[in-house]
């Protein structure tokens, strides 16, 4: 039976992760067989921090030539407000060679905050090893990925799950209250600097998109989103996701209107078992997608 996310698809969803991301399970061909079966003719595959499975998306797509594929990474950086996700589109090969540094960064912070998640837990007198962590990942990320990573940090889900088999929480309820405590012991580092990555992409050609901005606006704060907007040196806002209420979504458009920004839709997919429903389904309008094609760089675009 239809439920809200089967009732509209868009002809694109600029959001998605792979088991390329630390936090995901879909795979590559999920999203392009799911796109493909729902008419779903533009997608970008976003992983979290990193780009390194866009070699098996770009290959995928070639089994998939009505699909066009946007090769995208979501970058979480450290702003003036805190912690942020930003989806950049458009990779080209020659721009991720050029932003190498920013990989590096990124793939020592995934190992780095990993490493103090785990200390931080032992600090705190829960026996949650580095071979523990090793394991969690092996239990569900494919090998092709740590291989390039390493030793990341483990899915909430799965972590969460762990720490109840474990006996460390006595429900899921009190998982980010022992994550606190152990932050108190061990400080995780914080993510990669805005004012490192972002000017770095930007000048590449890529397109800056903040992702679900609800939280990072304060709702409706047209101060918060300014500054934002400056800070980050946005393109645009993901102003259709499931965590923009959709009572936002016209405000949010004429803001981007206002200042030239692009409105960008997106699903956010991460586990296979909601690809096929949700793929698409975020609720932005089709006339989003030939302003954002029209502004992305030369070439970035596999199966234009
Ligand atoms: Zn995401």
């Amino acid at each position: 039976m239809p439920d809200q996310h089967t009732t509209r698809r868009a002809s694109y969803d600029l959001h998605l992760h792979t088991c390329w991301s630390y936090d995901a399970m879909a795979t590559v061909d999920e999203h392009f067989a799911a796109a493909l079966a729902h008419d779903v003719r533009r997608i970008a595959i976003t992983d979290h921090h990193i780009v390194d499975g866009l070699d098996e998306a770009i290959a995928t797509a070639e089994r998939y030539p009505q699909i066009t594929l946007v090769p995208g990474a979501e970058l979480t950086v450290t702003a003036s407000t805190g912690s942020i996700d930003v989806v950049c589109l458009g990779f080209t090969a020659a721009a991720i060679e050029a932003l190498t540094p920013v990989w590096d960064a990124y793939h020592e912070w995934q190992r780095e905050y990993a490493a103090a998640t785990t200390a931080g837990m032992r600090a705190i007198g829960f026996d949650y090893t580095d071979e523990h962590r090793r394991e969690l990942l092996e239990s569900y990320r494919p090998a092709r990925a740590l291989e390039v990573q390493g030793m990341t940090h483990v899915a909430n889900k799965m972590q969460r799950a762990w720490f109840v088999e474990r006996g460390f929480i006595a429900n899921e309820a009190e998982y980010g209250t022992v994550l606190a405590a152990a932050a108190e012991k061990v400080a995780r580092p914080p993510y990669p600097a805005a004012d490192f990555v972002l000017p770095a992409v930007k000048q590449q050609g890529m397109l800056l998109i903040i992702a679900h901005p609800t939280g990072y606006f304060q709702r409706d704060n047209l101060d918060r989103m300014n500054l934002l907007r400056e800070e980050l040196l946005l393109d645009g806002a993901e102003c259709a996701h499931r965590l923009v209420p959709p009572e936002l979504r016209p405000f949010y458009r004429s803001w981007c209107e206002e200042h030239g920004l692009l409105s960008s839709g997106g699903s956010d997919l991460h586990w296979s078992e909601d690809v096929s429903e949700r793929i698409g389904a975020h609720g932005g309008p089709d006339e989003w997608w030939p302003e954002i094609q029209a502004r992305l760089p030369a070439g970035a675009l596999v199966n234009p």
